[in-house]
């Protein structure tokens, strides 16, 4: 293959597969297919691995998974070897890792960095996916895999204005390599998701005066972040393949936590409160499992919801300010919960500011700062902390056409439309990665993906093992599957969210709930069952004779 001095691929080249993204997914699917004797090239946008964790470098960036279940589990050695340094790892240690496993494995000689991919073009007659880069190289490969992230593009909310405003604009899904000082600046942060709730105490300890821009109060629970301690990480390396297999098959979330068997009614209001506190001290998500219908009944999660309020309300000390960070308008956890160090706290210091633009929303952006409503202010920096098209955004950003030419963004425009989140009907040979109809974002992600790379490449192992070429989703079985990832949605408390689960952060994004809820362990089971069978509601097809030739003529 022809190389550009980047290591990007020049002119057209061919391979068995193409994977877009070198994150958590990327990585993976290439060390497995690459071990069954795939030739495979990974396109990555980025200048090097990492994926989510390459981009979002914001100060106090870190996964609200804990480290000893937040990584790979398969290959034994790795997270024997592996030794993370804190409960909770931050992005620069995270990122440390996902080097470390590229170079373990030597993945890089077969990633192209520095390529993002511009359109992939399915040719029906060839049986296989042409994909162009933005500097016009082609790469052809008969099966495409889109390992693009759920959270990975990024959202700047069009004010007018921008381009007037002289001072500096950050987002904390693209944020710069080297080093932000605020010390001494004005900042303003707007929004108050899971990133802004983690950026914000670190950029208040620096900057002169912070001031935060809310439209809609979170929940978050304190992270109670501390350095790993040697008798907890052997507490899991001990028995790590039979905990990452309970993770895997026994829970819902793909994540151990302590586990309740218990309503949260069917407890008294002492014994509840008690054991919100207790979970609270103790930190983390795991305060969501204190009862197991806090996302199935709305009194049973009012009792958590009010639990967290009252904390809210003893933590900040301005009442006004504590009132408006209080969430009233959605159930507990129906937007991702939050989990900070510090952040209601922060309220406290006297050079943080919050100022809620519900009623009087953000205009627009001025030469000196925002205007909000009748007020002007002035910045020296701002840092938007307004989320991801997620779960589609990546995807869209690529012109992806397939079998008649329809591209996925109008096959999906009444929201997407997958089997099993892993295909979608008109797009043969088409795989996603923690797709849209998965677990995917409700679930430890890198348990979901394992579970995709997994199946993806038994799938491909079955194709080239029965001489067949082609593999699509049946309309039926399509159709049956988005039905029913709707209808186990709308039994949960999640849809009553205006969140990016439902696509409602983005103007004009049709609302539907696009994560699969019934659980991984499940979801795991019904993907096994359904290569078991055959590839139940996937038709499969041989190679047409022209690939057949072309691979002839290559074998000599
Ligand atoms: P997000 O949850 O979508 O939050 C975006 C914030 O920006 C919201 O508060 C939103 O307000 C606000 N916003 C957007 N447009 C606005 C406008 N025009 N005016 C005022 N406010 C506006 O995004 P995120 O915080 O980046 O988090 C996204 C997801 O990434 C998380 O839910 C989580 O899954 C993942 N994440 C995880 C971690 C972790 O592991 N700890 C850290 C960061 C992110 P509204 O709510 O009113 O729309």
């Amino acid at each position: 293959m022809m190389k550009e001095a980047n290591g990007a691929p020049a002119g057209e080249s061919r391979f068995d597969v193409v994977i877009v993204g070198a994150g958590f997914s990327g990585l993976y699917m290439l060390h497995k297919l690459r071990g069954l004797g795939f030739s495979v090239r990974v396109c990555e946008a980025g200048s090097d691995v990492g994926g989510t964790w390459y981009w979002n470098r914001y100060p106090g960036a870190r996964c609200d998974v804990e480290s000893m279940q937040y990584s790979y589990s398969f290959d034994e050695a790795l997270q024997q070897d592996w030794r993370w340094s804190e409960r909770f790892a931050t992005q620069p240690e995270i990122l440390r890792y996902i080097e470390h496993v590229a170079d373990r494995f030597d993945l890089r000689r077969d990633i192209s960095l520095d390529t993002r991919i511009a359109t992939a073009v399915y040719d029906e007659a060839a049986a296989e996916w042409m994909l162009t880069t933005q500097t016009g190289a082609r790469i052809a490969a008969r099966f495409c895999i889109m390992a693009t992230g759920c959270l990975s593009a990024a959202r700047l909310p069009d004010f007018p204005g921008t381009a007037e405003y002289r001072g500096r604009i950050y987002h904390t899904g693209h944020w710069p390599h080297e080093a932000v000082d605020f010390s001494g600046l004005t900042v303003g942060v707007i929004g108050t998701g899971s990133s802004a709730i983690q950026a914000i105490p670190p950029i208040a300890a620096q900057a002169r005066q912070l001031t935060v821009f809310q439209r809609t109060p979170n929940f978050s629970v304190p992270a109670r972040n501390r350095a790993m301690t040697e008798t907890y990480e052997q507490s899991w390396k001990r028995d790590y393949p039979a905990l990452r297999r309970r993770a895997r098959e026994e829970t819902r979330s793909g994540t151990i936590y302590e586990f309740s068997d218990k309503g949260a009614l069917a407890v008294d209001a002492e014994t509840r409160r008690h054991e919100y506190e207790r979970r609270w001290q103790q930190g983390g998500a795991n305060f969501m499992h204190a009862y197991n219908d806090i996302l199935l009944d709305k009194t049973a999660n009012d009792t958590a919801a009010d639990f967290v309020r009252g904390k809210i309300r003893e933590t900040v000390a301005d009442p006004r300010t504590a009132e408006a960070l209080l969430p009233h308008d959605h159930p507990l956890g129906a937007k991702r919960i939050c989990v900070d160090t510090e952040y209601y706290e922060t309220f406290n210091r006297d050079n943080v500011a919050l100022v809620d633009v519900r009623r009087a929303p953000i205009e627009r952006l001025t030469e000196i700062g925002l205007r909000v409503g009748e007020r002007d202010f002035a910045f020296d920096a701002i840092v938007f902390a307004t989320g991801f098209d997620a779960m589609t955004g990546a995807l869209d950003a690529i012109t992806i056409s397939g079998r008649d030419g329809t591209t996925l963004k109008q096959a999906w425009s009444a929201g997407p439309r997958t089997y099993l989140g892993l295909m979608s009907a008109g797009f043969p040979n088409l795989f996603t990665v923690t797709g849209p109809g998965s677990p995917s974002v409700l679930s430890n992600v890198i348990v979901s993906i394992e579970q995709h790379v997994d199946w993806i490449a038994g799938c491909l192992v079955h194709l080239r093992r029965h001489g067949l070429g082609r593999i699509e989703p049946e309309q039926a079985a399509q159709d049956g599957w988005v039905a029913h990832v709707n209808e186990v949605a709308h039994r949960t408390l999640y849809p009553q969210a205006n969140s990016w689960y439902m696509g409602a952060n983005i103007p004009g994004k049709t609302r539907v709930f696009m994560p699969y809820i019934g659980g991984v362990n499940v979801y795991r089971q019904i993907c096994d069952e359904v290569a078991a069978e055959g590839y139940r509601g996937f038709r499969l097809a041989g190679a047409p004779t022209r690939q057949i030739e072309r691979e002839q003529r290559a074998a000599g």
